[in-house]
């Protein structure tokens, strides 16, 4: 697994730095260590050759046909969760409608659970496990446009993987159970049976969660009430009231104590352990400037009726769907460091600003394969940029946006292959940022940029989409084909080349884009910083007059992400 967690695994090194001030370094694997974060954004290393997919991987990637042929609608997940023994047992009632005739669906399961059961009404179901896949059999045919429920029931010890991903059964600072779920990588079937991929969406669930007496369960959606059960343990009840991804799914197990505040008519509700509620209050109140930064640019929080919750976890942090987890010390920048390594992220608390802009992007706007992952990650990494450049002004976000070049790595496309259930590189987070605030100075024109993104967000909510959906409406409220652009930033491992070619005798220039995309057309911003001119370069050889010589002109690369040669 490359690491998992936090939200979604930034550098692998990232994820070990942040694992190893979480606390858990007895689980870290130091040896797995990570690719160099500060390799020039221009470097052009050898692709590492793309492991196989495995056969788990390939099942739980692809959309086969015991998935096309039906369309989730709901799932009540009802559990009872036993510290002492490290269990986990209930049953998820699924409800689907099917799409096309057939007795056969296929759902998910970790193998290291085990199923006690299917039914449909009474009658148990036959099924067949293939590795993480549970194809399940009708003895009747189920017909297109109806409606069924089942109930899968499982038991067992969930996997608890090396890092923070899957089902962690562990302990605060003080020694009291502290259990929490971060399922992305591995996928939410490492500890509760579902539909395991992206492409399809419950509309609402249920989330019951029983547990000893005196621990708290966060979970997603709108908190319900709490009922004794008399045998020591008592349920949790939450109602998610939008669609959500499964991944996003989660149990936040603990001695919480808990305090809120509104933002207008939306609840804010804080799970903290009793030690740091001081520090919790203080650093929270972020979370409103934050709403407020996203508010402005995208519209209404996506889970009004459910609420918005930071839950404190002992790792980084994750986007789950109106329960964003928080583990960054109650302190801004990112686990105690300058993120970006130019002064502006020690101004905010990373975790609160990027986890809770997946609210957005990720969660309400999201991808229907892992391979176009950037449309979580690229997007609310400039997400980050929008909310600096709301609160700190437009110089910090051009500083903090191009602070994340030394980042990128140029090794592979951002976007991965598709239904395999692959994992990105980590360029879908900074690459993507820099592609997008490039779109910025393409579009050239503020005010027509920010209704955009607003109107893009606007039309995709609630929905699962892939790239092509983002170019085609680019493309159609723009006027322009922007498909070159976003093909050679995501779909090829090196950025542009503005290729200069000076003769100052003549006093003209030469220029043309060097790029992977023959069709590559993008304006950029050349000549004095003072008072720019914008040119048209093509992949074709262009002259333009200049009474600047070599060494005074400039191109403007901190609004384009591209790399420039002069001769
Ligand atoms: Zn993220």
């Amino acid at each position: 697994m490359t690491g998992s967690s936090f939200c979604k695994r930034l550098a692998q090194l990232n994820v070990f730095l942040m694992f190893v001030a979480a606390g858990a370094s007895a689980q870290a694997s130091p040896q797995a260590t990570a690719p160099s974060t500060s390799q020039p954004a221009a470097a052009t290393a050898t692709p590492p050759a793309p492991a196989a997919p495995t056969r788990a991987n390939v099942l739980r990637g692809a959309y086969g046909p015991y998935r096309v042929n039906n369309d989730l609608l709901s799932y009540h997940l009802d559990v009872r969760v036993d510290p002492e023994k490290q269990t986990i047992s209930g049953k998820n009632s699924i409800r689907f409608k099917m799409l096309q005739d057939g007795t056969r669906i296929q759902l998910d399961l970790h193998p290291a659970l085990d199923i006690d059961k299917i039914l449909l009404g009474a009658a148990p179901l036959r099924y067949v496990r293939d590795s993480g896949a549970v194809f399940v059999d009708f003895p009747d045919t189920l017909h297109a446009g109806q409606e069924y429920t089942i109930d899968f029931y499982y038991s067992g010890h969930p996997l608890q993987t090396a890092r923070f991903g899957g089902f962690t059964f562990g302990k605060d600072p003080a020694g009291r159970p502290w259990i929490y779920t971060a399922c992305e990588d591995i996928g939410a079937s490492v500890w509760w049976p579902n539909k395991d991929q992206w492409r399809d969406e419950v509309e609402n669930m249920q989330i019951s969660v029983a547990i000893p007496n005196g621990l708290v369960d966060v979970s997603n959606g709108k908190f319900m009430g709490k009922t004794d059960l008399g045998d020591g343990y008592t349920r949790w009840d939450w109602l998610v009231q939008y669609p959500i991804n499964n991944y996003d799914v989660s149990l936040n197990i603990g001695n919480y104590v808990h305090f809120s505040d509104h933002l207008g008519d939306l609840p804010l509700d804080f799970y903290v352990l009793p030690e740091d509620l001081d520090k919790a209050k203080k650093q929270f109140v972020q979370a409103k400037g934050m709403i407020e930064a996203y508010q402005h640019y995208f519209g209404e929080y996506p889970f009004q009726k459910d609420g918005y919750k930071l839950i404190e976890v002992p790792y980084s942090g994750m986007e789950h769907q109106s329960a964003v987890t928080y583990g960054n010390h109650f302190s801004n920048g990112y686990l105690g460091r300058d993120w970006t390594g130019v002064g502006v992220s020690p101004k905010f608390d990373f975790i609160i600003i990027h986890e809770s802009g997946h609210e957005w992007f990720g969660n309400s706007v999201s991808a229907a394969d892992r391979s176009d992952m950037w449309i979580h990650e690229g997007w609310t990494t400039y997400l980050e940029v929008l909310y600096v450049e709301y609160t700190f002004g437009h110089e910090d976000a051009i500083k903090y946006v191009n602070g994340y070049r030394s980042k990128v790595q140029n090794r592979e496309p951002i976007i991965a292959e598709r239904g395999i259930a692959a994992t990105p590189p980590q360029d879908m987070y900074f690459k993507g940022a820099l592609f997008l605030n490039t779109l910025r100075s393409v579009v050239n024109d503020d005010a027509r940029w920010f209704a955009l993104i607003h109107d893009f967000y606007q039309h995709f909510k609630y929905q699962n989409i892939m790239t092509e959906d983002v170019v085609a409406y680019f493309n159609q409220q723009t006027g322009m084909d922007l498909t070159p652009l976003f093909d050679q930033y995501l779909r090829h491992t090196a950025i542009p080349t503005l290729e200069l070619k000076f003769n100052e005798a003549d006093g003209t220039v030469d220029y043309r884009w060097q790029a992977d995309e023959p069709d590559f057309a993008m304006p950029i911003r050349v000549g004095k910083k003072t008072d720019w001119q914008i040119i048209q370069p093509t992949t074709y050889w262009q002259t333009l007059k200049t009474p600047l010589k070599k060494n005074e002109f400039d191109v403007a690369t901190d609004l384009y992400f591209v790399n420039v040669s002069k001769e």
